[in-house]
């Protein structure tokens, strides 16, 4: 059987870059006028996982090709992109991957980017994104270097489940002594993501916000995410989907929720509050109430590649110019002109064409850009 090889995005086809002074005048903002205010960075599209929602096994078998090293963008230049990005307005970053912790001495990174400020001398919000494999031992290395708070994915309290949905021998129990570690080295809040497959791990909605709950008061904000249809490999159908309104209805019969207003223009999650005072609880619902309208979110790939949506096919090569003669200033207008140029709207656009989804090319993987 030959390689198993699953073209990530079509190299040849990435999108031209724009001419650098096509970026329009005033404050940066794309066609539907979101400024840009958050990066997700991914530092490696491996992963120690294999959710059936990101990377499923089957696909992402031993023969899967992951990116050589050389490929990768080293830290130094992971930093001065992300500099480049916070003087065109960018004041949160978020590490992603694949799984962020496998990356060697990902905790380096962490200090440069924590030594960023913006423009106005304040410091970046920098959070980062696990599954929580690793936190234990990388806590309090990752609280020295910078970082402030950590978001975990955990998609179910039973052991059973919770390998039906990311297919390693790998115990709950590990991943929670994580969170304590984390809580422990002083990273709060903690928000745990769990993604939600009707017929797979919906029955433990309840369980685990009990247990996070009694085990962590309001030091932890469980999400529960709807099942999305990300990349072109994870199998996404519709009747898979459970609707966030069916998630809140469940959990509020029994702990009451009251709603909250969003922290920010741009956040992803509906908050919710238990009236009880035990804390927060949250839904992120882009298959049934999408969020595009404010989304001020681009992503960095592995490699470089410059992500206007999740949900894209395509994305600008930026390690080219990195390690070419472009200076920041080349590199930033580059940016900006990207920027202007984006009308990403997937999630409004799903709704509207129904199961499927919008007819356009391949999908970018998860693990390759970050979730
Ligand atoms: S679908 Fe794309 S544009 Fe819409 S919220 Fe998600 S990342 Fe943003």
């Amino acid at each position: 059987m030959g390689e198993n090889i699953i073209p990530l995005v079509d190299w040849r086809q990435d999108l031209p870059l724009p001419d650098p002074l096509a970026g329009a005048a005033g404050p940066l903002a794309d066609r539907l006028g979101r400024p840009l205010h958050d990066l997700r960075i991914s530092v490696t599209d491996r992963c120690n996982f294999r959710c059936s929602y990101c990377m499923p096994k089957e696909v992402f078998d031993h023969q899967y090709k992951f990116l050589p090293h050389s490929s990768l963008l080293s830290f130094e230049e992971i930093t001065r992109l992300a500099r480049v990005f916070v003087g065109l307005g960018v004041r949160k970053l978020r590490l992603t991957g694949g799984e962020p912790l496998l990356r060697k001495n990902v905790e380096g990174l962490v200090e440069q980017l924590a030594a960023l400020r913006a423009p106005d001398g304040s410091a970046l919000d920098l959070t980062l994104t696990t599954n929580g494999s690793l936190l234990e031992r990388k806590a309090v290395a990752l609280q020295r270097a910078g970082l402030r708070r950590v978001t975990v994915s955990l998609d179910a309290l039973d052991d059973a489940v919770f390998r039906r949905m990311n297919d390693v021998d790998f115990p709950v129990a590990d991943v929670l002594r994580g969170v304590d570690a984390a809580l422990a080295a002083g990273l709060a809040p903690i928000k745990i993501n769990m993604v939600v497959k009707r017929g797979t791990n919906d029955h433990e909605i309840v369980p685990l916000a009990r247990h996070l709950r009694e085990r962590y008061g309001a030091a932890v904000v469980l999400r529960c995410i709807e099942f999305m249809d990300v990349g072109a490999t994870n199998g996404w159908r519709m009747d898979e989907v459970l609707p966030s309104a069916e998630v809140v209805e469940r959990l509020s019969a029994v702990f009451p929720l009251e709603p909250l207003e969003p922290n920010a223009v741009g956040e992803t999650a509906q908050r919710w509050r238990y009236r009880d005072g035990g804390g927060e609880f949250g839904v992120i619902s882009s298959v049934t109430r999408a969020f595009c309208r404010d989304c001020n979110r681009a992503r960095l790939s592995t490699e470089g590649r410059l992500f206007m949506c999740l949900f894209a096919s395509r994305g600008h090569d930026l390690r080219a110019l990195l390690r070419g003669e472009a200076d920041d200033a080349r590199i930033g207008a580059t940016i900006a002109a990207i920027w202007n140029q984006r009308d990403d709207r997937y999630s409004e656009l799903r709704g509207a064409a129904g199961p499927g989804g919008p007819a356009g090319a391949r999908r970018v993987e998860m693990h390759y850009i970050g979730g």
